[in-house]
């Protein structure tokens, strides 16, 4: 006996397709003839009803042909998405215009069924971040913020937390109401105790004993500040200086919503400490680091355990 499915022709002005149903009325497969698989995918996805609607910023823009970008978009509910947006450089383009690093708004999107990109339907701009591009320095402090945020969520790994902590930077810039670098401390510590690669830093992390006055270091193998007496067990480590603690527990402070004040030198401290822990988390410094930094040797940390 054969089986026959209910088949339902689609009509769209590019393509025809038929899609074999199953009941309750899934679309179990899809025949279009003539497209590539990648195309194909999309559209599945496209009459799956998958386009979720979601709040963005842009991280990451490569131009991809005359025409199209590669976007890496941080959304608030799917986290990082990488998205082909297609023709979104021509003038008149569907999907919005061209879309520049740093831009926040909402995005429609078809997303990637495996390996591939997926695709940009709809992105309306919300904030450029105008005015903080107008101030070399804050422009740099965002473009660092975008790339540590990339370097540290991995594709489809949901943190609204990191997104609205981003967002929350950016307009902070934007109305220049906080010192740069204070801006810029606050987001990296509390990015990195979200996802969970930063734990407390007023006890020693091996032994859980007081930091004391002086002698004290910080291991990223460990995970957080080492005393004086646990840390000459320990290769990997750097001197953690006191405004860099000072600094931290500023943040915490601020982050309780206690009265607390970071300074330039503190800030400063707490943005070089980072950087040192998250190049030796993932293995590279971050590119735009040297723009906030410009008169600190970027930090060299020691070997990472074998994976
Ligand atoms: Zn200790």
């Amino acid at each position: 006996m054969r089986l026959y499915r209910p088949a339902v022709r689609l009509q769209h002005p590019n393509w025809t397709a038929i899609a074999i149903v199953n009941r309750p009325w899934t679309v179990h497969n899809l025949l279009v003839a003539g497209l590539p698989g990648a195309e194909r995918a999309a559209i599945f996805a496209g009459v799956m009803g998958e386009r979720p609607r979601d709040r963005a910023i842009c991280l990451r823009a490569v131009d991809f042909s005359e025409t199209s970008q590669v976007l890496h978009l941080l959304t608030r509910e799917a986290g990082v998405v990488h998205l082909l947006a297609k023709g979104s450089k021509r003038p008149k383009s569907k999907t919005g215009g061209r879309i520049d690093l740093l831009a926040e708004g909402e995005v429609v999107y078809i997303p990637s069924r495996g390996e591939g990109l997926g695709t940009l339907v709809e992105f309306s701009e919300r904030s450029g971040h105008a005015a903080l591009r107008r101030r070399l320095a804050d422009l740099n402090a965002a473009l660092y913020m975008a790339e540590t945020t990339a370097m540290l969520l991995a594709e489809g790994d949901p943190h609204a937390n990191v997104f609205d902590l981003l967002s929350a930077a950016l307009h902070r810039l934007d109305r220049g109401e906080a010192p740069t670098r204070a801006v810029l401390a606050y987001f990296q510590w509390r990015a990195m105790r979200y996802v969970g690669l930063l734990g407390t830093m007023d006890r020693c992390v091996a032994c859980g004993g007081p930091l004391g006055a002086a002698g004290v270091y910080f291991s990223s193998r460990e995970g957080g500040p080492l005393c004086r007496n646990c840390e000459s067990a320990r290769t990997e480590k750097i001197p953690l200086p006191r405004p860099a603690l000072a600094g931290i527990a500023a943040l915490a402070a601020m982050d309780r919503r206690e009265q607390a004040a970071l300074d330039e030198t503190a800030a400063a401290a707490v943005i070089d400490l980072l950087a040192y822990h998250l190049t030796y988390l993932l293995g590279r410094s971050p590119r735009m680091l040297r723009y906030v930094r410009p008169d600190t040797r970027p930090p060299t940390p020691g070997p990472r355990p074998p994976r």
